[in-house]
């Protein structure tokens, strides 16, 4: 399982390498501020899903580490993305999404995987018509 730290720097280096990424396509130099908001908000929202479901436990995953959640981050993602004109609050929101997505990149790679409501739900239905 992924520390606390490991999210955080990984959302910290992302959020600093979409603002470089940004600056270049807005054709300006980037500045010092605007990159340390950058850089904290990828880390905070990389450490958000423990925040929400503290890893107490390799079963403390639910909604907010679910493949639902991953899903519905990438259509949000798709939609900024597809933005020719780009601001400054754009770029935060793009930033925020790839840092909680790149937590839960990370916590798929791990032997228990993500939570999955569907895949719960299912379950559950087959268990009730299996009684
Ligand atoms: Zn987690």
């Amino acid at each position: 399982m992924p520390s606390k730290k490991q999210h955080s720097e990984v959302g910290a280096s992302l959020g600093l390498k979409e603002y470089e990424k940004w600056t270049k396509t807005q054709g300006r130099p980037g500045n010092l501020a605007e990159a340390i908001i950058c850089l904290a908000i990828g880390g905070w929202a990389a450490e958000l899903p423990d925040r929400i479901e503290p890893g107490t436990s390799p079963d403390h995953r639910g909604l907010a580490h679910s493949y639902e959640l991953q899903f519905i981050l990438g259509r949000f993602l798709d939609d900024l993305s597809n933005k020719d004109d780009q601001d400054f609050s754009d770029l935060l929101r793009q930033i925020g999404l790839k840092g909680y997505g790149s937590h839960l990149s990370m916590d798929q790679r791990t032997p228990k995987g993500l939570f999955s409501a569907i895949g719960n739900f299912l379950e559950r239905l087959l268990d009730r018509i299996a009684k």
